[in-house]
């Protein structure tokens, strides 16, 4: 026998709530270790005793074999003196102290379940709330730390003698699985109507009945995992236009969901990036583009404009058999009319719904956090997220150089995440969607609540938009007892993008979005910024234009093409402007109103210039959804027109470099005139943006000596203009960085808010 030694583990990250101490207890028992572990408010501790050569692999399968839930952020492993300890034990949980131990995110079910929910032998064969340590819902069931069960929704299912035999067994796979139950003492589903009373007929097989409802061609409301989802046959045209209809929801895309990754080929092209996407326990919405033979099973009403559909995998037992029994593609959208938040609460959905789904599709697992899908797309062999919620928060990212102090970051205005940072984790809240109602900034006030609850951060200084009227600003500005750190929207832009890269060292900092409060109290958003995470420098942007009519400027994209064409004709409109003619009554009122400098805001907004162009081609003179006219934009160019045609915009270089944007518009508007297939415009535009960006990076560059680029703002959701802008700044010797974990557009704000205002923390600046 070799010699013994005994060590003191240590496991910091997601190792609560995912089968980590089973996982602990059966690796240390096959090595013939003896010893303990156990959870306490750090994570989970543990010490093992026997063999050196067992020890010294226990610590390498330790990280090697963590179950898939896992995530491991630092093992801590010191040597101690033997005991000579007889077994190998699992420690009950020790409550008290500060809080470390990270909340898992919700995850799809595991391969085991499934197998079991397939498995007529099973006592959970086709039990529709069968979940294991591996799986099931976490974060939307949460209400308290430490997670056990008496502090989730599940508090009110007592476990049967079965259950609470496998949760307390430290060989089954159901060990400490807090949301374990089974069809005697679990959930239940019922199919009812708005006023809770159920389908005639639809007791004993309430999902079949579902799925019969939806092959009819109605519309079913069904309670998900992070809130209430309307579903409907993906191929009937009659039934998602109603859907539209009842939702007033325009134009906006759905999202569709298939049962298995074959279906979801057959729609789409996927790369490899986005089937890991699609199949990770994850599970998010999957934009990808569409095949030409999608259109024979998918209706137009469903991505009406669009050559990308979204594409989901079921993630719940419930999808899972309802898929099984509708046996074709199911378009799964929102539960919510167009600009309310996603409904969570059962009574709330009943009435919100109501005139909305034919059927409810409920059961008694109450959500307590409401989260959103969330949505990713493959760029650059990685994936890149747009929209960051269910399965994703609240697992932190960890950020470099951390944070001295506990920082809150309150975020922007649309598409809203906040970020609670500590040590070195930035910790960014689900989706919670524009802060414009009073819902949405209640599920904000108490969303904050919960974080610092769930991961005991008491922030001391807080990051805010520097825009007066956001209502996260004006959240900031009545917290007392903190330092506030006002950090430009731009900045968060660029600094969230480098701490989603982990990069530190100063950039030339991209930022094209809609609208952002500039430092001198303009509105920005074409911008290119010297920065690093402290600061920044504006050093160049797009040449500033009247916004007429201010917000109206937003909502109806021709008042920008208006503005566009006056500036880049200046001694007067060339005949025969579609977009003048459409509007020819409000044009001469439009112009005159921003010549006079009413109501109308100068704006450097890329965005705006995307709508000008949008408008001018005919795409879209009024939008229903933000930024629809550029994306509407993007789906009409032809992908085969080479970079050599791009448009050329005049670049002045003075104390600022500016692009004349205008340029741009006026070679759009000629090669109209001439009779070019707009698809070809479209793409020339979209070259002509990428070959200005390109242009003023190399002057920056020659001026500050910096190679890195940082590409952020909503504008860069384009993937054209993006693979564009990147391939000429990686052609011109430049690093390019991208957003990836966290999103492009204002949900990656509090990210960079964080980061800046723990920056200047650290520095002393605050
Ligand atoms: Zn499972
Ligand atoms: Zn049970």
């Amino acid at each position: 026998m070799g010699e013994l030694v005994r060590s003191t583990i240590r496991v910091e990250g997601v190792v609560q709530g995912v089968g980590f101490r089973p996982f602990v207890y059966s690796l240390a028992t096959s090595l013939g270790l003896t010893g303990f572990v156990g959870n306490d408010v750090d994570g989970v501790f543990a010490e093992v005793e026997g063999e050196a050569d067992s020890v010294s692999k226990f610590l390498v399968l330790l990280e090697q074999q963590a179950p898939p839930l896992a995530r491991i952020d630092r093992v801590k492993a010191v040597a101690a003196a033997p005991v000579g300890s007889a077994e190998f034990t699992i420690a009950g949980s020790v409550p008290g102290g500060a809080r470390h131990a990270l909340v898992s995110a919700d995850s799809a079910t595991c391969a085991d379940c499934l197998r079991e929910l397939a498995d007529p032998a099973d006592r959970r064969y086709r039990y529709p709330f069968i979940n294991c340590t591996n799986c099931g819902p976490r974060f939307t069931i949460i209400r308290d730390v430490p997670y056990d069960r008496p502090q989730t929704t599940m508090s009110g299912f007592a476990m049967c003698d079965q259950c609470a035999a496998e949760y307390h067994d430290p060989a089954n796979r159901r060990f400490h699985a807090q949301p374990i139950c089974c069809p005697a003492c679990g959930p239940h589903l019922a199919l009812t109507d708005a006023r809770r009373v159920r389908r005639p007929g639809s007791s004993a097989d309430p999902i079949g009945a579902a799925a019969g409802l939806i092959g009819s061609g109605q519309i079913l409301a069904l309670k998900g995992l992070g809130g209430y989802h309307l579903a409907v046959d993906a191929g009937n045209e009659a039934a998602a236009g109603a859907l539209r209809a009842r939702k007033h929801r325009e134009d906006k895309p759905f999202a569709v969901m298939v049962p298995d990754l074959a279906s979801a080929r057959e729609l789409c092209e996927l790369d490899e990036a986005a089937e890991q996407s699609l199949t990770s326990g994850r599970r998010p919405i999957v934009l990808a583009p569409a095949r030409p033979g999608a259109a024979d099973r998918i209706a137009p009403s469903v991505a009406p404009g669009n050559r990308q559909l979204g594409l989901m995998l079921p993630y719940t037992p419930l999808h899972h058999l309802l898929l099984e029994r509708l046996a074709r593609p199911m378009v799964v959208t929102s539960g919510n009319t167009s600009d309310e938040p996603i409904a969570y609460r059962d009574a709330d959905a009943l009435v919100r719904l109501a005139g909305i789904a034919d059927a409810f599709l409920v059961h008694d697992r109450a959500i307590h956090i409401r989260t959103d899908d969330s949505v990713v797309r493959a760029f650059g062999g990685r994936e890149a997220v747009l929209r960051r919620s269910r399965g994703y928060a609240p697992e932190p990212l960890r950020v470099r150089p951390g944070f001295t102090r506990p920082v809150l970051a309150c975020g922007a205005e649309l598409k809203n995440t906040f970020c609670l940072g500590k040590e070195d984790r930035a910790f960014i809240s689900h989706h919670i969607g524009d802060l414009e109602n009073a819902e949405t900034l209640q599920s904000f006030t108490a969303g904050i609540e919960h974080f610092r609850r769930l991961f005991g951060i008491e922030p001391q200084v807080v990051a805010h938009d520097l825009h007066p009227d956001y209502l996260s600003t004006k959240y900031a500005a009545e917290l007392t007892g903190v330092d506030l750190v006002g950090v430009q929207h731009h900045h968060a832009h660029i600094a969230g993008c480098m701490a989603d890269n982990d990069a530190d060292e100063p950039v030339i900092g991209v930022a094209f979005d809609g609208t952002g409060y500039g430092a001198d109290g303009t509105i920005w958003g074409g911008e290119f910024l010297i920065a690093d995470l402290h600061g920044f420098e504006r050093a160049g942007f797009l040449e500033p234009l009247p916004m007429p009519g201010g917000a109206a400027a937003i909502r109806q994209p021709w008042r920008m093409a208006a503005i566009y064409l006056e500036a880049a004709y200046p001694d007067g409109l060339p005949a025969g402007l579609a977009v003048r003619d459409r509007n020819g009554q409000a044009w001469p009122a439009i112009t005159a109103m921003a010549a006079r400098s009413i109501n109308s805001p100068l704006t450097s907004s890329a965005g705006r210039l995307f709508d000008a162009a949008a408008a001018l081609l005919g795409v879209r003179d009024l939008i229903h959804y933000e930024g629809q006219a550029a994306i509407e934009l993007e789906q009409l160019a032809d992908p085969g027109t080479g970079t050599r045609d791009a448009y050329s915009a005049r670049i002045a270089v003075d104390t600022h470099v500016l692009i004349r944007g205008a340029d741009l518009i006026r070679a759009a508007a000629d090669d109209l005139a001439a009779g070019v297939d707009r698809p070809v415009i479209a793409a020339r535009f979209h070259h002509g943006v990428a070959a200005a960006i390109a242009a003023v990076c190399s002057t920056l560059r020659d001026r500050s000596g910096l190679r890195v680029v940082a590409l952020s703002g909503g504008v860069f959701q384009n993937l054209l203009l993006t693979t564009m802008a990147v391939r000429r700044l990686e052609d011109m010797g430049f690093r390019v960085l991208t957003h990836s974990r966290v999103p492009c557009n204002d949900g990656g704000i509090s990210l960079g808010q964080a980061v800046v205002a723990g920056t200047r923390d650290r520095l002393g600046l605050v």
